[in-house]
């Protein structure tokens, strides 16, 4: 797409007035990566046609998803987030608005979360992968097990062109990248799953479980 293009999507997609504003304004401040809004956009298309009643979120940052999610949903949230300092974010931001009763933070590696889940048979309708980028291909693996039929996986940052340069080694990122193609190869080709890859915001791939 031409800078014209991309700029023009950017500039439709945006709410200045958001009740979100502020927590898009801090993240902008303190570069916390957040879901773009062409994202967020797409995400509460989703949510309204799907009507989830339970949603899991791998990678709080600071909760602007997960509040998201709860303003344009029915559900109940699980959120979960490794870094401590952001979770603290992110459980005052989840105060802050009103969302405490619909959302609960769960401070812990993405990894651990998903095979506690896994254990406990607990399902979701709707289930949004924004962890650590290396790792989508574990934890879909590991979401096969916990998404309900007709449920939806959201992954974002599949496309990778975020990453701010200098913050990990060119190794790392080519590792990542690697990871990131295979994990979209093997869910391209699970049958078990309807998907598309799009370029919205840093790249999506969503998913529906098929029925049965
Ligand atoms: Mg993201």
């Amino acid at each position: 797409m031409t800078n014209n293009v991309v700029n023009y999507v950017k500039k439709a997609n945006y709410r200045e007035n958001s009740p979100l504003s502020s927590l898009r304004d801090f993240a902008m401040k303190h570069d916390v990566p957040i879901v773009s809004d062409e994202v967020i956009n797409l995400l509460n298309v989703l949510l309204s046609v799907s009507a989830p009643k339970t949603i899991l979120e791998l990678g709080s940052a600071i909760g602007y998803s997960a509040i998201n999610f709860a303003m344009n949903s029915e559900a109940c949230i699980t959120t979960v987030e490794l870094d401590e300092g952001a979770a603290n974010i992110a459980i005052k931001n989840i105060g802050d608005l009103g969302y405490c009763d619909r959302i609960t933070l769960v401070k812990g590696d993405a990894d651990t979360v998903l095979d506690d889940l896994v254990s406990s048979g607990k399902k979701y309708d709707f289930i949004f992968i924004d962890a650590a980028k290396g790792q989508y291909l574990n934890y879909f693996k590991k979401c096969e097990y916990i998404i309900n039929d007709g449920g939806i996986i959201f992954c974002d940052n599949i496309l990778y062109k975020g990453l701010v340069s200098g913050v990990r080694s060119v190794r790392r990122n080519k590792t990542i990248a690697y990871r990131m193609k295979d994990f979209v190869d093997y869910v391209m080709e699970n049958t078990d799953f309807k998907t598309t890859l799009l370029q919205s915001g840093d790249g999506v791939l969503i998913s529906t479980k098929v029925d049965g």
